[in-house]
């Protein structure tokens, strides 16, 4: 886990009003590359949104350590200091389904739902879409209204500390039948719960195509006023990500960074301004691509691509999402309007709803201009 160790400095969600604290830091800021202690405070102020981020990757290791202590259950991938040591998909996922399994009391999801506000607004998010699927969480398959409820309650509760406003993407798996599908879908549409922005779908996309059998249920989602965005150009390549555009309906990619095997296709995301959710970490921990260094997601943005910088699985990797700013920065010579391009890119692709929205890019434009004044 990267310790955040300026997170005492209140930068979080100041936006332009902290320049006038700091005289010095100001002077500094003229300049567009950042480095050193500057890069992290900036890019750990910078307001912005997370838009691709996991549930499931969210659960504080103490209240798994807790938990499994509760259930006499023992992880079945190393711990370090209470953090997993993921190397590979096969350990993550079996983390995952260790560390899910174990959440069987409300109070649990309401702490995990409080953390992941605090954790957003810990990297300077304003607001976070939050994917969760059911299906990994097997005390609350049959639950999904309680669990939706615990979680809003751990929200309110995150935000009324300051932490992110959080929306609920709730997410289908890829491996799901249609009739299982079409059932969340319903239930969304019936109950409407207050906190679910989105219709989701995650999992394993690389056996073949998937997405004429989610057809139906993100067509219901569509029109009911859902919101949708959908996994796709990490396991599949970039007819997964055409895919989720015509047979879903996606708004957002998440990943999406394998349509760099396709250039038409990545100009036509580029022409219709379809953002992608990028990760990089979680690509080259579980092997999409060979480095961080090597990344596609400058390639991408050099083609006009709209891209946002997110964290997928954070306490599955040990990072946080300023942490990536700062990494990204560092690793492609980004500078000041680079960092500001992407925040801006978040926030335009959040589901958050206008007012926010618009609120947020006031506290970026603010932020930019004040770092920029000096
Ligand atoms: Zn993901």
């Amino acid at each position: 886990m990267v310790v955040p160790q300026l997170r005492a400095m209140a930068w979080g969600t100041a936006g332009g009003r902290a320049f006038g604290e700091n005289g010095g830091m100001a002077q500094r800021a003229q300049r567009a590359h950042l480095g050193g202690d500057e890069l992290e405070v900036f890019a750990r102020g910078l307001p912005k949104a997370e838009v691709h981020v996991h549930l499931e990757g969210c659960i504080p290791p103490r209240v798994a350590a807790e938990a499994a202590k509760r259930h006499g259950a023992t992880s079945p991938v190393t711990l370090e200091d209470g953090h997993p040591k993921i190397e590979t998909l096969r350990e993550l996922l079996d983390y995952l389904d260790w560390s899910c399994g174990l959440v069987d009391r409300a109070e649990d999801l309401a702490e995990i739902g409080r953390s992941t506000s605090q954790r957003l607004a810990a990297s300077g998010a304003l607001y976070g879409d939050v994917i969760v699927n059911p299906t990994h969480w097997p005390h609350w398959r049959e639950r999904r209204g309680a669990m939706v409820d615990a979680l809003a309650a751990g929200f309110t509760a995150g935000e009324r500390e300051g932490g992110a406003r959080i929306g609920l993407c709730v997410s289908l798996k890829r491996q799901q039948s249609e009739r299982d599908a079409l059932a969340v879908v319903s239930w969304l549409i019936e109950e409407r719960p207050e906190r679910v922005v989105a219709l989701s779908i995650d999992g394993d996309e690389s056996a073949g195509s998937h997405s004429g059998r989610f057809r139906e249920a993100f067509g219901l989602a569509r029109r009911a006023g859902l919101h949708r965005c959908a996994h796709a150009g990490e396991s599949s390549g970039p007819d997964g990500v055409r895919e989720a555009i015509e047979l879903l309906g996606a708004e957002r990619i998440d990943h999406g960074v394998r349509v760099v095997e396709d250039p038409a296709l990545v100009r036509e995301l580029a022409e219709r301004r379809v953002p992608l959710d990028v990760c990089p970490t979680s690509n080259v921990v579980l092997g999409v691509v060979p480095s961080f260094g090597s990344h596609p997601i400058d390639r991408l943005r050099q083609a006009g691509v709209r891209v946002s910088l997110n964290t997928d699985d954070p306490e599955l990797y040990g990072i946080d999402l300023a942490g990536e700013y700062v990494r990204a920065a560092a690793t492609f010579g980004w500078g000041v309007e680079d960092l500001g391009a992407l925040a801006r890119t978040s926030i335009e692709s959040s589901f958050a709803d206008e007012p926010r929205r618009q609120a947020m890019l006031e506290s970026l434009d603010g932020y930019l201009e004040g770092w920029q004044a000096g």
